[in-house]
């Protein structure tokens, strides 16, 4: 008789170092803010804050058909509002053709080259009130989620701290993982996403 120890066993629960595929709507304020209906659902690697926090710990042990309803408060989500990422710049700073809207979305470009995103939050005479803080932040977030699939990662996956997919591209990867990592810096240095 031979024994042998398979390393290569297909999880059965999510866990740490697992691949999990989940479907998924993301619902705030009562309305639907994003989804995998319609395309493919999201692969990431447990246990590597690849996800916000809060839904992280929710998926802990379920299993691959398994439906949840989770709710997410905003401390385990995008974080809450941050005072500090309210910025007031002089409005003569601005070109002429932004339109200074309450609500408008813009890019940021600081003087070292980093885009950042803000919102205009207020507008005065003089001054405009820019918000750095996240979209989400503040807000709670309600998922609805399920699992629809398990792997095992690979070694390379486990060393990078991400799922490399099949038609994954490294560089997009990279530079995707570089805009969220400003944004987060952008919010509270306490939180950790
Ligand atoms: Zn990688």
């Amino acid at each position: 008789m031979e024994f042998t120890l398979n390393n290569n066993q297909n999880p059965t629960v999510v866990e740490n170092d697992v691949v999990v595929s989940m479907d998924y709507t993301l619902t705030v304020d009562g309305e639907v803010v994003d989804s995998s209906e319609g395309s493919e659902p999201i692969d990431f690697l447990q246990g590597y804050q690849n996800i916000v926090p809060g839904l992280e710990k929710a998926v802990y042990g379920m299993k691959t058909g398994e439906s949840k309803h989770v709710v997410v408060s905003a401390a385990e989500g995008y974080g809450e509002m941050d005072e500090d990422a309210f910025v007031e710049i002089p409005r003569k700073d601005f070109p002429e053709d932004i339109p200074l809207e309450i609500g408008l979305d813009l890019q940021v470009r600081n003087d070292d080259g980093t885009a950042m995103e803000a919102t205009i939050a207020d507008v005065t005479d003089d001054m405009v009130k820019l918000d750095f803080n996240h979209p989400l932040a503040g807000k709670e977030l309600l998922f609805d989620i399920k699992i629809v699939g398990l792997r095992a990662a690979t070694e390379e996956e486990l060393e990078h701290g991400h799922v490399h997919g099949e038609d994954y591209d490294e560089e997009e990867f990279e530079e995707e993982f570089e805009e969220i990592d400003v944004e987060n810096l952008e919010e509270d240095d306490e939180e950790e996403a």
